[in-house]
């Protein structure tokens, strides 16, 4: 079992092989994405996994100790604790969305636990794929980490491999069959999913300035984010306002579209389809558009889309059954609060929730009465880059977690062992069983 040194050695290595291949990293994402903002990869995904390895470098020792438990009667005098071991082999299986993050950070926190772990990039990020795969082989043996790529072949045959835990992120629908892959071989998963994150407005709260956290959410990565806010719960009277002030928020950002390397293109022509369709099929079912195309570019023979607010949503429109994972966002109105959790709660858990209100009470208490895999509270998405809270979803959005403590002890065994002396009360509770001590017991 790798102790902590070999542990620390082994995060410093990577620690200092992203700092080392950041610019280059960095260009294969934009070219994956044929154009990505440098600034967005360093962000969202540099910076991040630099803070999960220092977490986890300051965590580590007590992290891996064994923790004392209670000593029932029956057992005394022993001593009963718990030790984490790393659990093998991790199998990792990543998106293209955050293609160095989503592989890293599930490495980081395998690699903190002890083990050795094999990723399968992704398709639609195959420059990154590829730099990582050239990263990894200069700093690990390919029995330590090891990291391959290709298309849907692939990571079929690479889900049925025995490993001893499986992190897969991806959609929901996808997730499923990698379940089932995993159950053949009885390997634990851990499944980062997908889903439709709401945000929330109270009536009490600045819009303009719930409009502008809600617009970054947005913006970053043309909405090609897990938790991204995909609709927004608007107080009827706010709604105008607020469509008002996202689109001088999207323009302060994004100026220009065409041309602007701050505003991520769409990861492939198959995925603007997709979206487009939504926006045709939402037109067709009677919404109304607020396209946010400050110059209005002919952006036609480009990956880009501009961000797009749509107002008149219905239960019945692609954009409201389907999680959107680009730059579209629904506006819904409501006009009491308990309208707004009933509309949420309604529908499958999301992995993220965002309401927005001063009052703590009252911010508590939503907490309280919704289901999400995490959420902040006057914010988007920060909730990720806090590396010592869990980061997962429930029910269709995921199970399990990483990051952190919980990361930890995802890609752990916790043993519980019992440690008996030299006195060993237990030794005399043995046959010919006669019954007057149990009876004393009971
Ligand atoms: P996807 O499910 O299409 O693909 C993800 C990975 O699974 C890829 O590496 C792909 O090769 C592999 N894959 C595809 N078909 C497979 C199969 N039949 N068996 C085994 N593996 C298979 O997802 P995507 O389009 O790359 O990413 C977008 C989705 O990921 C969105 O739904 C988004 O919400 C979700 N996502 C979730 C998180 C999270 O942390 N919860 C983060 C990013 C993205």
């Amino acid at each position: 079992m790798p102790d902590h040194k070999t542990r620390i050695t082994r995060l410093d290595k990577l620690h200092n092989a992203i700092l080392e291949y950041r610019s280059r990293l960095i260009a294969a994402v934009s070219n994956d994405f044929s154009n990505r903002a440098a600034a967005e990869t360093d962000i969202a995904e540099i910076m991040p996994l630099l803070d999960g390895i220092a977490y986890y470098r300051r965590k580590l020792r007590r992290l891996m100790k064994p923790r004392n438990r209670h000593v029932p009667l029956t057992l005394m005098p022993a001593k009963v604790e718990v030790r984490y071991q790393p659990v093998g082999v991790v199998g990792i299986v990543v998106p293209w969305n955050f293609p160095i993050f989503l592989a890293l950070s599930p490495l980081v926190g395998a690699l903190a636990a002890g083990n050795r772990a094999m990723l399968k990039a992704s398709e639609f990020a195959p420059a990154t794929g590829e730099l990582m795969q050239q990263m990894m082989s200069e700093i690990f043996d390919e029995d330590e980490v090891a990291i391959v790529t290709g298309g849907v072949d692939v990571a079929t045959e690479f889900t049925k491999l025995p490993f001893d835990h499986l992190v897969f992120t991806g959609s929901t629908q996808v997730g499923r069959i990698v379940m089932r892959a995993a159950a053949e071989n009885l390997t634990p998963v851990t499944l980062e999913l997908g889903g439709k994150s709401p945000a929330i407005i109270h009536e009490e709260f600045p819009i303009a300035k719930a409009a502008s956290r809600i617009a970054f959410g947005k913006g970053i990565n043309a909405g090609q984010v897990c938790v991204s806010p995909d609709y927004v719960l608007c107080p009827r009277d706010s709604l105008n306002a607020f469509c008002s002030e996202f689109a001088d928020a999207i323009t302060t950002s994004y100026p220009t579209l065409r041309t602007n390397q701050d505003y991520t293109s769409i990861i492939t022509d198959r995925q603007k389809e997709r979206l487009e369709g939504y926006l045709k099929d939402a037109v067709e079912k009677g919404a109304e558009l607020i396209t946010i195309n400050p110059q209005g570019e002919d952006l036609s023979d480009t990956r880009k889309l501009p961000v797009t607010l749509v107002l008149n949503a219905t239960e019945d429109m692609m954009l409201m059954q389907e999680e959107i994972f680009g730059p579209i966002l629904p506006v819904l109105s409501y006009d009491s609060l308990d309208e707004a959790l009933g509309f949420v709660n309604n529908r499958p858990r999301p992995l993220a929730l965002y309401y927005f209100d001063w009052n703590s009470n009252r911010a508590n208490e939503v907490l309280a009465r919704t289901h999400s895999g995490g959420a902040c509270i006057n914010d988007t998405m920060s909730h990720v880059m806090a590396d010592d809270i869990p980061f997962g979803g429930i029910g269709p959005s995921g199970m399990g977690h990483y990051h952190g403590e919980e990361g930890f002890r995802a890609f752990s065994k916790a043993k519980g062992v019992v440690r008996k002396g030299r006195i060993n009360s237990t030794a005399f509770v043995a046959p010919p069983w006669g019954n007057v001590m149990y009876r004393g017991l009971m």
